[in-house]
């Protein structure tokens, strides 16, 4: 997605080979409008899929789930990652590694919110070792809720994730996908998206 990868190529910043900050516009502040041209394109591409909910997780994930749930005009419910005094009875949990924060957290969503009548689109800002989507995927299939695919804001290619989705047989449709990030620079996978230098 052209938009999404220039944005990355402006205002991203390298932290580490593995790391990929993008605060301006995904993780911190939000650029509403890039928002609601990703929740676009989430939709076209999962068009026809019969999509009943959206699933992703706290925090960063919210903003495009939301975006796509306006333009597939359904609810997007998103995991807790710490448990809320309103949030005690009828749990379904999952526990997942935190890449950057590097702590185990126990995810939930209330189990009224999912069930075996859903169409689950999964939603997340980043996708690297595929943590947060195999948790969020083990609530869907404790709800036995149908998994029609994840969508995924910016794909690490060059970490686990992406390929044990799909080795799982899941549908994965990342927006932009980074080869590396070596050297500071910027390299995503098709090379019609260049490379970008962000030494910062
Ligand atoms: P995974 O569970 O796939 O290892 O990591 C995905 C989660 O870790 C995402 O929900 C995201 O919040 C965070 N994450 C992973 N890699 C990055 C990164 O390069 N930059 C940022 N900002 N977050 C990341």
């Amino acid at each position: 997605m052209k938009q999404l990868t220039e944005k990355i190529k402006a205002e991203g910043s390298v932290l580490s080979p593995t790391i990929l900050k993008v605060d301006t516009f995904l993780n911190h502040q939000v650029d509403p409008q890039l928002m609601l041209e990703i929740g676009k394109e989430f939709a076209s591409r999962f068009a026809g899929s019969g999509i009943t909910k959206i699933l992703t997780i706290e925090s960063s994930g919210i903003a495009p789930a939301v975006m796509a749930g306006l333009q597939l005009q359904v609810p997007v419910v998103f995991a807790r990652k710490r448990k809320s005094l309103t949030l005690v009875k009828d749990l379904i949990t999952a526990s997942v590694y935190s890449f950057t924060k590097e702590e185990n957290n126990e995810i939930s969503v209330s189990s009224k919110f999912l069930s075996e009548d859903d169409t689950v689109l999964i939603i997340d800002d980043f996708l690297a070792n595929g943590q947060a989507a195999l948790g969020l995927a083990e609530i869907a299939n404790k709800a036995k809720a149908y998994i029609a695919g994840f969508g995924i804001v910016i794909e690490k290619g060059f970490q686990d994730g992406g390929r044990l989705l799909r080795e799982e047989g899941y549908r994965v449709e990342s927006l932009a996908i980074i080869k590396s990030l070596e050297n500071s620079i910027v390299t995503f996978e098709h090379s019609d998206e260049g490379k970008a230098e962000m030494i910062r």
